[in-house]
């Protein structure tokens, strides 16, 4: 069994090109039975490059229900993806409390403000010192916000380095993975298995990051593509089952009404 718990459509993420069929499509020639949509949703997004920015929420839960009419042979889960700020996370809690989201993704996007899809000055800083600062936001975004259910790509830092092309290791800054993991732990939150940096930049995660989220006691793991197109969606998808085996992970989960589903590997 797979499920991908994160992706993208056309309809509210604008930097996305499948539409809903195409993601489901996809989705059902591969034997993916659960599928969750999660548009991104950047509230005060302070890069003036980015296109991402907040959408309305009542139109997508509208369109919602129309697609789970359609596509009823598939467990489609209605997801959002907020980019966290300091400044923001009681506007994120207060909107994700507010609507009937079966996951809530929590991600950080940005280094000093810039998204590092743009960014120039975050990959002229040596790997484990741009690590270490993203990885203390998201330690930062797991603490205050409660509303959620999953920590999506920690790895995010790594996505477009170019310059290094350099993943981010446990090592690089293992105070901030623990303080991140003790407060997930704790919250009963999920950390998010991310292949879309592997399909990316042809390299694996650190085994290191999962072995230490589970060797602290961390249960809840979700798999997720990201996909912003349909041939992203499920790549890989078999060599992380066994990346995972091998970190110790026997189980993983999706969230419906933001409550852990659990299935094993
Ligand atoms: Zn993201
Ligand atoms: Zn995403």
């Amino acid at each position: 069994m797979f499920t991908d718990t994160h992706n993208h459509t056309c309809h509210y993420s604008p930097d996305a090109k499948q539409t809903i069929d195409e993601l489901v499509t996809a989705a059902k020639q591969q034997n993916i039975v659960v599928v969750a949509v999660t548009e991104h949703y950047e509230y005060d997004n302070p890069d003036p490059n980015d296109n991402i920015q907040t959408f309305d929420i009542d139109s997508y839960a509208k369109d919602f229900k129309e697609w789970k009419a359609k596509y009823n042979d598939i467990t489609l889960l209605m997801g959002i993806e907020f980019g966290y700020q300091t400044h923001t996370a009681k506007t994120i809690d207060e909107i994700a409390a507010k609507y009937d989201f079966d996951t809530v993704v929590l991600s950080n996007h940005l280094f000093r403000g810039v998204d590092l899809y743009y960014s120039k000055d975050a990959y002229k800083l040596p790997a484990n010192i741009r690590h270490k600062e993203y990885m203390s936001v998201v330690a930062e975004m797991a603490e205050k916000c409660d509303n959620y259910t999953v920590i999506a790509h920690y790895d995010y830092c790594s996505k477009y380095d170019q310059e290094t092309n350099r993943i981010a290791l446990y090592e690089d800054c293992p105070k901030e993975f623990d303080r991140l993991f003790e407060v997930i732990i704790a919250k009963e939150k999920a950390l998010e298995i991310n292949t879309a940096t592997s399909i990316r930049r042809g390299l694996m995660p650190d085994p290191e990051v999962f072995k230490r989220y589970v060797a602290m006691g961390g249960k809840l793991i979700t798999f997720a593509s990201d996909a912003h197109v349909s041939d992203n969606l499920g790549r890989k998808k078999e060599e992380f089952i066994e990346f995972a085996k091998s970190c110790g992970i026997k189980e993983a989960c999706y969230f419906k009404d933001k409550k852990p589903v659990i299935y094993s590997l």
